[in-house]
């Protein structure tokens, strides 16, 4: 029937299996008809009979159509129903809206938590019609703690609930969680007390959360035991979700507005900080200014702790140095209250304590700034000593350059607690500044008192100077100073009139530059000069120089060059120029008058010599005994006489400058036998035996020079061999080439020596030794002198050798160039 939307008729449902239940009640026949409304099939209506067979065609339409007027009648009463129904719900659903938009422009207004947890109770208690809404925020800690209720009781503030398994599960699911029946869970036994204590049955558990955190649950409880529907639950949840929305707003407005109140807080603070930093680095500021004002100590020291004490609310100041482990008040400012430094013996002759002395020991031995509140409770010092003192309160800081403590600086105040540590760093930053000052001052004085004992050093050396130079000047001697690179840097007025030249001429020009002018004579003068400017490293200690040049202008000038050494530096020359022109023509004069007087000696002895010749000879009649003795005193002495006259000729001849050599070449050989046979005859006549030997190189060269001035030189050096060595002595006379400029001759004997003493002497005019055998011998002492000229004006050289021992001799040597051929 259902199939097919058709009536069904079953005449005997005996016929039909599918009826065994009407079979038993017996009735056999059964009719259905379908109740369709609107094309669709809504119920069926049956029909039955205890005959078989017993409805119609007929009675199917019959039926058919009540059916057909049912079902619309039925379809109506549902559209009735259905139109009804959803008029209620409209309605419903509109009230919750208006409830939810009331709540949320509520809750909405308020930023303050336990208002928000109010009205969300009060409007739960109100549309779900609960007997109890408790409102339950977790704490800092966590901790459950009852913040509303509705119906409104008065809260004792903070009243916390027991733990339960309950929070742990919300926190966890984030779920709701409803009981009937209270005392059938056991998860809520901890809770059952605050339950029991407002009469509840049931319970329902809203957690208030957003995101992921739980902020707090909603207990919403009946006094009955009671399920909630799902439309009750949903409008609990939402408005849980919008109370704990609105929480959340508060409590993130209360963070901020925290958050905000802290950084004002802290603006405020930092900008009290920049302020005190503002006047702090003015404060510095003022102190440098101070400190470099002046290198007057006590003048800044006093302005500069005047600001400190101004700057710090000091009442007075201190500056203490440790003067090589004593500290001593250096400076003090402010306030006079404590006595100044060195004053305030006390009567029993005892120096009062004086606590800032105890302090500055404390702060320089451990580095470090100190603060005082109350000098008398402070257990670092006496109390009974700083009850004495008139102030309390004490700022010290040591006073530190680089590694070294010079002391410290303190402030002082009468009252105690004045000063706070802040102020440690102001202080501590005028410390360094005045540690500086104080370091700049005192090298200040040492550079000062250094400079004012050099400045007199330099002044004494300036007189000093300026005195030498004076007496340079007035000297009748010429000076010429020269510097170490050979400039010429003093020249005085007795150089400038010997050597003709003006001093502007000469000063700071290089003695180069004036060869010219001294001419050829004093070449040799300022090579040496040149030589020891070029090369200090060659002069040698106690090289000195002297020279007599002649200068183009007919002047003899006699020059004495020294070095100027000092600590090993060379520094130049000084040359002193003597004019002795005057003293050489004297000389000369001298010399020709004793030429002259010789000379005119000569003839008369020749004659004395002659005639006394003549009479010992017996040619003016025979002679008595003692008259032959006289005649041979007289010949004796007359011969000495003739020695003496001959070379006083000599010498004063050569002094003039009247001996010229007569150049020619010699023979030495020859010379040298003469020379021998000489001595043999002299040695026999005089009955004194002496050997003498030649040793003579073969094919001697010859040499140049005057004849008789050789023989001479030879005669002489034979002759004092001979006359120095005792009879039966030896004698021998060597010539050889020494190379290929010169000839040497060498004279020796066995005689006497020369003492050692006496060796630098041996060619000075007129000295003899003092020898017996050397009084006893005519002579003069002036042979070897007059020898050494001689040789000299050869070009040739002299000297000697003897050990001074008695017996040993000596050798007399001199060497003559050889003949130039070209010349
Ligand atoms: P003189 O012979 O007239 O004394 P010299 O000038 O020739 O003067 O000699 C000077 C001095 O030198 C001599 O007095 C003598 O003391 C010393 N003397 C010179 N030659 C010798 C010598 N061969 N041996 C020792 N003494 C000598």
């Amino acid at each position: 029937m259902v199939q097919t939307g058709h009536a069904l008729r079953v005449p005997d449902v005996r016929q039909d299996p599918r009826f065994p239940s009407l079979v038993e009640m017996e009735r056999f026949s059964w009719l259905g008809v379908p109740l369709i409304a609107k094309g669709e099939l809504i119920g069926a209506i049956a029909l039955e009979k205890t005959e078989a067979d017993y409805y119609s065609a007929e009675h199917i339409q019959v039926v058919t159509t009540f059916a057909g007027q049912a079902a619309v009648a039925i379809e109506n009463a549902r559209l009735y129903e259905e139109s009804l129904r959803r008029a209620t719900e409209l309605d419903e659903r509109s009230q919750r809206l208006a409830l939810l938009n009331r709540l949320s422009a509520e809750l909405s207004r308020s930023l303050d938590t336990d208002h928000i947890l109010a009205l969300t109770a009060n409007e739960l208690a109100q549309a779900l019609n609960v007997s109890v809404v408790s409102a339950v925020l977790f704490g800092q800690d966590g901790q459950p703690e009852l913040r509303a209720e509705a119906p409104e009781r008065d809260l004792p503030p903070g009243t916390t609930l027991p733990g339960s398994p309950l929070f742990e599960r919300l926190r966890e699911t984030l779920g709701i969680f409803s009981a009937a029946d209270i005392h059938a869970e056991p998860e809520l036994a901890p809770l059952l007390p605050f339950l029991n204590e407002r009469g509840s049955q049931s319970l329902l558990a809203l957690p208030l959360a957003t995101g992921q955190e739980l902020h707090g649950v909603l207990f919403l409880q009946t006094s009955y035991a009671y399920r909630y529907s799902l439309p009750e639950i949903e409008l609990a949840r939402t408005i849980g979700n919008q109370s704990a929305i609105a929480i959340q707003n508060a409590r993130l407005f209360g963070e901020t507005r925290r958050l905000t109140e802290e950084l004002e807080e802290r603006v405020q603070l930092r900008t009290a900080e920049l302020v005190q930093e503002h006047h702090n680095t003015e404060t510095l500021l003022r102190i440098i200014t101070e400190l470099s004002a002046s290198l007057d100590m006590s003048q800044v020291l006093n302005r500069t702790l005047a600001v400190l004490n101004e700057a710090s609310a000091a009442e007075q100041s201190a500056i203490l140095l440790d003067r090589g482990g004593q500290i001593e008040v250096y400076h003090r400012a402010g306030l006079e209250f404590a006595p100044p430094p060195g004053e305030g013996e006390s009567g029993n002759g005892r120096k009062p304590w004086q606590p800032e002395k105890s302090i500055a020991a404390w702060v320089t031995r451990l580095r470090k700034p100190t603060l005082v509140n109350d000098l008398p409770e402070d257990g670092r010092w006496s109390q009974d000593d700083a009850n004495r003192v008139p102030y309390r309160s004490v700022i010290a800081v040591p006073l530190i350059l680089g590694e070294e403590v010079l002391g410290s600086l303190q402030l002082y105040h009468r009252q105690a607690g004045q000063f706070i540590s802040k102020q440690l760093d102001l202080v501590e930053a005028a410390a360094r500044q005045i540690s500086i000052a104080i370091n700049n001052a005192e090298l200040f004085g040492l550079i000062r008192d250094q400079s004012e004992r050099l400045g007199g050093m330099l002044r004494d050396q300036q007189i000093e100077a300026s005195r030498s130079r004076a007496i340079l000047e007035a000297v009748a001697d010429g000076v010429l100073v020269t510097d170490s690179s050979g400039r010429i840097t003093l020249f005085n007025a007795s150089a400038q009139s010997i050597l003709d030249l003006q001093s502007a001429q000469v000063m700071g020009q290089s003695l180069d530059q004036f060869s010219g002018l001294f001419g050829k004579a004093a070449q040799t003068w300022m090579r040496t000069i040149r030589t020891w400017s070029r090369d200090p490293g060659i002069y040698r200690p106690g090289d000195t120089y002297a020279e007599q040049i002649m200068l183009d202008n007919g002047r003899v000038v006699s020059i004495h060059l020294a070095p100027v050494i000092w600590r090993n530096d060379f520094l130049g020359t000084v040359s002193i120029f003597r004019d002795i022109t005057a003293d050489v023509k004297v000389d000369r004069l001298k010399s020709e008058f004793v030429a002259n007087v010789s000379h005119e000696l000569r003839t008369p002895m020749t004659s004395i010599k002659g005639y006394v010749e003549i009479l010992l000879m017996g040619a003016a009649g025979p002679l008595a005994d003692q008259q032959t003795h006289f005649l041979r005193i007289v010949k004796s002495n007359t011969e000495r006489l003739s020695v003496l006259v001959n070379d006083l000729l000599d010498v004063s001849r050569i002094e003039a400058g009247r001996v010229t050599l007569s150049w020619q070449p010699l023979d030495l050989k020859e010379i040298a036998e003469d020379v021998a046979s000489d001595l043999v005859r002299r040695s026999r006549e005089e009955n004194k035996p002496m050997s003498i030997h030649l040793e003579l190189a073969p094919a001697l060269p010859r040499v140049d020079g005057d004849l008789e001035r050789v023989s001479q030189v030879l005669w002489n050096l034979v002759s004092n061999a001979y006359n120095y060595t005792p009879e039966n002595g030896h004698i021998e006379v060597r010539i050889r080439s020494l190379d290929e400029t010169e000839v040497q001759l060498d004279v020796q004997d066995n005689g006497i020596g020369i003492a050692l003493r006496d060796q630098k002497r041996i060619f000075e005019r007129f000295y003899r030794g003092e020898d017996p055998l050397v009084l006893a011998t005519a002579g003069t002492g002036l042979g070897l002198s007059i020898v050494k000229t001689l040789v000299e004006m050869h070009h040739g050289r002299i000297w000697f050798s003897s050990s001074g021992i008695r017996g040993e001799g000596s050798i007399f040597s001199f060497t003559l160039p050889l003949r130039q051929t070209e010349e």
